[in-house]
C-alpha cells in the first residue's frame, strides 16, 4: 500500500507544535508556534487565521522545523526570530544581547517623563546590549544625544545596527568599553542609565531555562548581585554632571541596597520604584537641589514608588 505523505496545513502544524512545546515546558506554546510560523511565512499573525487550510511548502516546513527544534531546546524566541519589540520599536537581538524585557519599559517610560521638558541631554547607557534603553530614550527625547557602552563588541555592533534602523545614528555614539574605562575625562552626562548584570551568582543556576540561554555576562552580578552598581557608582562623580541623575534597573530585593550605594556616592535624593509584579525594579538618584531632585521627590509620592 502506498503511504500518503501527510499534508501539513497551517492549522495542523500549529496544533502539533502547541502540543510539542507543551510537553517541553515552553510557557506560551500556541503563541510561540504562531510567532515562529509567521517568521517563516513572513506574515502577520492574523494571516495564519485566515489561511488555516493552506499547506506549507517543503522549504517552509524545513525552516519551521528547525525553528521549532531550537525553541524546544529553550532558545529564547527573540533569538530565533532575530528581533524583539520594545517601546513600540523593533530591536534586532542576537546571542550577544539580553532580550529586552517589559519591566525595562517601565524604567524608560519614567525617564522619558522626567526628561522631556529639560532640553538637550547627554545620556550614557552602561551595558547598552541591543540599545533598547538608550535608543528608546533618544527616540522620545529629540534634543538628547546618547553614548552606549558595552564590554561586548557583538553587542556594540547590534546597538549600531538598531540606531541605523531607527534613524537615530546622528545622535548615537557607541563604544566598546569596560564601564568607564575608554571614556574621556571630559565626557560628562546629564543622565547615566544602566540595566547591569544583577543576578547573584548563586541564583544563576535557578534561572528559567530560556534565561540561561542568554549571555551570562549580562546577567551575573557577582556574589550579592551588586558588583556593577558598586563599580558604576564608585566613579560616577567623574562623569555625571553635578545636576545629573543616575537611573538603574535592579533585581529582586536590591532596592534599599542600591539606594544606599547611590547615597554613599553623594546622590542623596533617591527613589525606589516597583514593576508590574510589585517587585522593586528601578532606582533613581540625584544630588540635592537639582531639577531632578524635584522630579524624584514627586515620584516618591506616586503609587509604586517610595
Ligand atoms: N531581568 C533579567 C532577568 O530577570 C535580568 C537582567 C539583568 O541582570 N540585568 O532575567
Amino acid at each position: 500500500m502506498v503511504q500518503e505523505k501527510p499534508i501539513w496545513t497551517i492549522l495542523k502544524i500549529l496544533d502539533w507544535t502547541k502540543q510539542y512545546f507543551k510537553n517541553k515546558g515552553v510557557e506560551n506554546p500556541r503563541l510561540d508556534a504562531e510567532v515562529l510560523l509567521c517568521a517563516v511565512l513572513k506574515c502577520e499573525r492574523i494571516k495564519l487565521y485566515t489561511n488555516f487550510d493552506q499547506p506549507l511548502e517543503e522549504d517552509e516546513l524545513a525552516k519551521y522545523r528547525e525553528f521549532v527544534l531550537r525553541r524546544g531546546k529553550m532558545e529564547p524566541l527573540a533569538y530565533i526570530v532575530g528581533h524583539k519589540e520594545f517601546m513600540d520599536s523593533d530591536f534586532k537581538v542576537t546571542k550577544d544581547t539580553l532580550v529586552p524585557r517589559p519591566e525595562t519599559e517601565l524604567l524608560v517610560e519614567e525617564l522619558i517623563k522626567m526628561n522631556e521638558t529639560k532640553g538637550p541631554r547627554e545620556i550614557l547607557d552602561m551595558g547598552c546590549g541591543s540599545g533598547a534603553i538608550l535608543l528608546s530614550l533618544l527616540k522620545e527625547l529629540p534634543e538628547a544625544r546618547g553614548l552606549g557602552i558595552d564590554i561586548n563588541p557583538g553587542a556594540v555592533a547590534v546597538t549600531i545596527e538598531n540606531a541605523k534602523n531607527l534613524q537615530l545614528e546622528d545622535r548615537t555614539a557607541v563604544l566598546v568599553s569596560d564601564l568607564y574605562k575608554n571614556l574621556l575625562p571630559d565626557d560628562k552626562f546629564n543622565l547615566i542609565v544602566s540595566n547591569p548584570p544583577y543576578i547573584p551568582t548563586g541564583d544563576m543556576q535557578g534561572l528559567a531555562q530560556d534565561v540561561q540561554n542568554e549571555p551570562h555576562e549580562a546577567l551575573d552580578g557577582g556574589i550579592d548581585g551588586l558588583d556593577y552598581y558598586k563599580r558604576i557608582l564608585q566613579h560616577i562623580e567623574d562623569f555625571l554632571l553635578p545636576t545629573g541623575m543616575a537611573a538603574f534597573e535592579i533585581g529582586i530585593g536590591q532596592g534599599e541596597q542600591v539606594a544606599r550605594l547611590c547615597q554613599e556616592a553623594g546622590l542623596s535624593i533617591t527613589t525606589i520604584g516597583k514593576d508590574y509584579a510589585n517587585i522593586d525594579r528601578m532606582v533613581f538618584a540625584t544630588k540635592e537641589e537639582t531639577d531632578y531632585a524635584n522630579e524624584i521627590m514627586a515620584l516618591r509620592q506616586k503609587k509604586g514608588f517610595r
